[in-house]
């Protein structure tokens, strides 16, 4: 393709994905190291997964935002649903999700999620959406239907939610605890010094403030949250953000390489290294968490079934100790 063709291809990709980042700087994008190639896996469960997915009229973040462990996740039945549409209406600097005013709620979607995950067999089943800033209860209301629903005609299936912060929603958030989510994820993404730049419409602490309620409402609850680094934080902010999602009584920190989706996106610093990821893992289980993940291609919902079980075997080891 010539180069003309290939730059025009990719301002009509931005103008409709991205409207917000049309006019940002350039920010070039830099070679991948080879630690964070994706394995190629052409199973015919990636495809199931993707057939159940398309006929569900189902979207998933694995798709919306281009995750490097497709194929992976896939290839295991694996894939995290997104719900309340794919349009977000904050405009993170990271994300690759497209921005805009989203649709109206559909109202079958809990029917479905329920039918798509007993159609995988899902023993875990993940579920996150976007950030629906138009709704007056920032979609606890429809998270709440989709949990109950996908309970009922999934009884064994343990159910991880990741949300949005709710912020200026008011207790909204609580209606998603009294549906009893195994685990309840909410990312705090980055140091609170790259909040302005990275999550603009965001709020480090009622990020925190958020995990902290929710353990603090109920205790049998799981709560987890993520981080990625390479977003130009330094050390002691990364062991700071540890120290406070501890105060906040998280049991779960996952650690990952932020990869830099377009040149309009926020800047990558830098690339870790697989021994550093390593070291911060150490590091963060001196801190008390129940379980941390951290590696190049961490994702939050990377590995949920199985992260959920040694939670739940490292909650059980720690009462019996
Ligand atoms: S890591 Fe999460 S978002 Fe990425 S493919 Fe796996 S399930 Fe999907």
């Amino acid at each position: 393709m010539e180069k003309k063709e290939k730059k025009f291809i990719h301002i009509v990709r931005m103008t409709i994905r991205h409207p917000e980042k049309v006019n940002k700087p350039i920010n070039p994008l830099i070679k991948k190291p080879d630690w964070i190639r994706s394995k190629l896996i052409n199973s015919q469960e990636f495809f199931l997964t993707k057939s159940i997915v398309n006929q569900h009229k189902l979207r998933t973040v694995c798709q919306e935002a281009n995750c490097p462990n497709i194929t992976d996740c896939w290839s295991k039945r694996h894939s995290t649903f997104l719900i309340m549409g794919e349009v977000c209406t904050r405009a993170c600097a990271f994300c690759d999700v497209i921005t805009g005013k989203p649709k109206q709620l559909d109202s079958l979607e809990p029917v479905k999620i329920s039918s798509a995950v007993k159609k995988l067999n899902l023993k875990h089943a993940v579920i996150t959406s976007v950030d629906r800033d138009d709704l007056d209860d920032g979609g606890a209301n429809h998270f709440y239907e989709v949990i109950i629903e996908t309970r009922k005609n999934n009884p064994e299936t343990t159910i991880e939610v990741l949300t949005p912060d709710f912020l200026r929603k008011g207790d909204s958030y609580k209606k998603i605890i009294e549906a009893k989510p195994d685990v309840f994820n909410h990312n705090i993404e980055t140091v609170p010094s790259n909040y302005r730049q990275v999550r603009p419409g965001s709020r480090y602490l009622s990020s925190l403030e958020l995990l902290k309620n929710v353990k603090k409402i109920d205790k049998n609850i799981f709560t987890k949250s993520g981080l990625m680094v390479g977003l130009g934080e330094n050390k002691d902010e990364i062991l700071q953000v540890m120290d406070d999602l501890r105060s906040a009584e998280v049991d779960f920190l996952t650690i990952g390489q932020y990869l830099q989706p377009s040149v309009k996106h926020h800047p990558l610093d830098r690339y870790y290294r697989p021994e550093e990821f390593e070291e911060l893992e150490g590091v963060a289980k001196s801190k008390g968490f129940f379980l941390v993940s951290s590696s190049p291609l961490t994702r939050s919902s990377y590995h949920a079934g199985e992260d959920f079980a040694k939670l739940q075997r490292n909650k059980i080891n720690q009462i019996n100790a």
